[in-house]
């Protein structure tokens, strides 16, 4: 039976990617295989011990249909370590639109699906920086899987990191249409938002969308569950 380690659930705007400042509902799985220089998640990266809670498929289900919001966003930790599509598969049919929140370094749904996806669903998926000492676990045959309505997401320390975005958008010929929506932003306090900007104009990134995360603007930087 599907298992689900359980960080927290909680509904509030979702803080960035494409669904910026709309209400959804967050599902935070335990455990990652990655560890991240500046990860801010800290307390779900083991899957057992950071675990508040362990819900069965239909417990999962419950706790998600409480909530009133038809977004869900997948997060972590990082969720692809999950048995997820059968949830998503009957989420979607009920009209749920499930973002998944995935570091770029396991393999998508795709994969174990010969090509295909549950309905509803969409990635936002990080490029790992330099800075985040992960970028060699880049799992970039993921890159073949995603389309328009995904997102991939770079986190920036500094000019290093925004030179490999450059090269990364050049190579997969992310700054034109029919392809993955680009979202940069800084790590929280090492880098000035505005150096972002000052760099998609210096190097005419038209399709590249520079955001901040919204939740630690509005709220405390370190609040969980929100
Ligand atoms: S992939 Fe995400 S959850 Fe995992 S260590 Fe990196 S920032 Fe943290």
């Amino acid at each position: 039976m599907a298992s689900f380690y359980i960080s927290e659930i909680f509904d509030s705007i979702d803080g960035e990617g494409k669904r910026t400042g709309y209400m959804a509902t967050f599902i935070r799985l335990t455990g990652c295989n990655l560890r991240c220089s500046y990860c801010d998640t800290i307390y779900a990266l083991d899957r057992e011990k950071d675990a508040v809670e362990v819900l069965s498929e239909n417990e999962l289900y419950s706790c998600i249909k409480a909530y009133p919001w038809k977004r869900l966003t997948f997060t972590g930790g990082e969720p692809l370590l999950h048995p997820l599509i059968n949830l998503l598969n009957r989420l979607g049919q009920e009209g749920y639109e499930s973002n998944i929140e995935t570091n770029g370094s396991v393999p998508l749904l795709e994969e174990k699906l010969d090509g295909r996806r549950p309905d509803n669903v969409f990635y936002t998926m990080d490029i790992k920086s330099l800075s985040s000492g992960m970028s060699q676990q880049m799992r970039w045959d993921n890159m073949k899987w995603l389309g328009p309505k995904d997102v991939v997401k770079f986190v920036v320390s500094g000019d290093k990191d925004l030179d490999q975005m450059k090269k990364v958008i050049d190579e997969y010929q992310l700054d034109g249409e029919g392809h993955p929506l680009v979202y940069v932003s800084p790590v929280f306090g090492a880098i000035e938002p505005k150096s972002l900007v000052d760099y998609v104009k210096a190097h005419q990134l038209a399709n590249v969308c520079v955001q901040v995360q919204l939740h630690k603007v509005i709220w405390d930087p370190t609040m969980r569950g929100v």
